[in-house]
């Protein structure tokens, strides 16, 4: 019993014991949904990785059936379409989903938590209707416009316009970088509605995709994700009705962050399924691999790479379920959020990395999903708030426990 009461206060968690029990024993529920991810991962999702990333195809099929799952809604109740989960099974789904693709588990992340998250929250009953329900089954993606060309960190800085004409907003100007966009049936964009105001001027909007007055420029050529699309919304005279406004006007930047606090624990999760692929392949290969006689895990100097690798993922996890655990109990968790986004997204760069080594030279090719894993790792660092703005968002709130 003391040493229950010792493990309790040594992870820090003011939780009920429901919560603990959630980081020492995962409810049936919960592994139930695991292992159903599990099972998805590694029959419909590793086999064709590979693949759709030389091709940069879209996972089209495999989003289908994520959304039979009730993946593509986790957290929006039964009644709306979706699975009725909380955030904690959400965050199961996307570390295994990004196990076996981290591009499909971008695609899931964004239309959980950048799309339907801030609807669910701040939607009226009629937009959620409208705008949820045709997006849980996984025949429909949503995406999120809140990055410009001139500002990505600097949110606030949002320079695309909308203004009131009759029963009209009309948008003007560039969202970059969005996520999904080639495929998305709709879109959540970020506009100022008063400059004046500067953040407090912005509001969210409704966009359905394609649109008159919407364009997309070309699909990226990135790094790593690449099963995934990238590419800027153009908005030239975009006429919705006044309607289409999401939550109160001036609520944007707002809506916006308080998304983001949610969405960098998906991203952690996505982080984790990394992280966890790349010391699966490793350890694979060093029981395998022989050299000078025997096997390499035998070696000292590869033993230390996957200790080292097992601490940082299993580290990361624990933080990514206790910010998954406060959320879903309620209470504030823009700290542990990022705490867990900046652990594991380091923890991913760390783990790809070192995997590539212990492959040697079949690291570096693409016979093996090592390198796959050392690119799509790499993104975890700069989308949803580089580290460097995790370490100031942490910084913040750890300055405001001791003021
Ligand atoms: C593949 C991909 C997908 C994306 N998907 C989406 C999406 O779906 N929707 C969307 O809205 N956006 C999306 N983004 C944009 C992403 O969120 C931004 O790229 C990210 O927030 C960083 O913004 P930036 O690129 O403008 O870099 P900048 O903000 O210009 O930052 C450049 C560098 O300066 C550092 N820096 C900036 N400000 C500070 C500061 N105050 N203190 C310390 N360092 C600082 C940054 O950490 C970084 O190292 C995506 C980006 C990529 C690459």
């Amino acid at each position: 019993m003391a040493a229950l009461f010792k493990a309790r206060r040594a992870l820090g968690l003011c939780l009920s014991c429901r919560s603990f029990s959630a980081l020492a024993e995962l409810s049936e529920t919960h592994q139930l949904l695991r292992q159903t991810c599990r099972d998805f991962a590694d029959r419909e999702l590793t086999p064709i990785a590979g693949k759709l990333d030389k091709e940069h195809a879209f996972p089209k099929k495999q989003i289908q059936d994520l959304g039979a799952l009730g993946v593509m809604a986790i957290e929006v109740p039964e009644e709306l379409g979706g699975a009725g989960m909380d955030y904690l099974a959400y965050s199961l789904a996307m570390e295994e989903i990004s196990r076996g693709c981290a591009s499909t588990g971008v695609v899931v992340s964004v239309n959980n938590s950048l799309y339907i998250g801030p609807i669910l929250k701040n939607g009226t009953e009629e937009q959620k209707q409208q705008w949820i329900t045709p997006f849980t089954t996984g025949e429909k993606v949503g995406c999120f416009g809140l990055s410009e060309p001139g500002n990505g960190s600097d949110a606030g800085a949002a320079s695309t316009v909308a203004l009131q004409d009759g029963e009209d907003w009309v948008l003007n100007g560039t969202k970059a970088w969005i996520t999904n966009s080639w495929e998305a049936s709709a879109t959540i964009v970020f506009a100022t509605t008063d400059k004046k105001l500067k953040h407090k001027g912005i509001s969210a909007f409704l966009i359905p995709m394609p649109h008159p007055g919407l364009s997309l420029g070309k699909k990226e050529d990135k790094l790593g994700i690449k099963a995934s699309s990238t590419a800027n919304i153009i908005m030239e005279d975009c006429r919705i009705p006044l309607g289409n406004m999401l939550g109160p006007r001036g609520a944007g930047f707002k809506i916006a962050m308080q998304t983001l606090d949610s969405g960098r624990i998906g991203i952690a999760s996505q982080a984790l399924g990394i992280a966890q692929a790349s010391l699966d392949c490793a350890a694979d290969y060093a029981l395998k691999r022989v050299a000078f006689g025997a096997p390499i895990g035998k070696l000292q100097a590869i033993q230390f790479k996957l200790a080292d690798m097992g601490v940082a993922v299993e580290s990361a996890r624990l933080l990514t379920w206790k910010a998954a655990l406060l959320r879903d109990s309620k209470q504030p968790f823009t700290k542990e959020a990022a705490m867990a986004k900046l652990a594991a997204s380091e923890a991913a760069t760390f783990c790809a990395h070192q995997a590539i080594q212990v492959l040697g030279g079949m690291g570096y090719v693409t016979d093996m999903p090592a390198e796959r894993h050392y690119r799509d790792a790499r993104i975890t660092e700069i989308y949803e708030g580089t580290s460097e703005i995790q370490r100031l968002v942490i910084a913040g709130q750890i300055l405001k426990e001791y003021q």
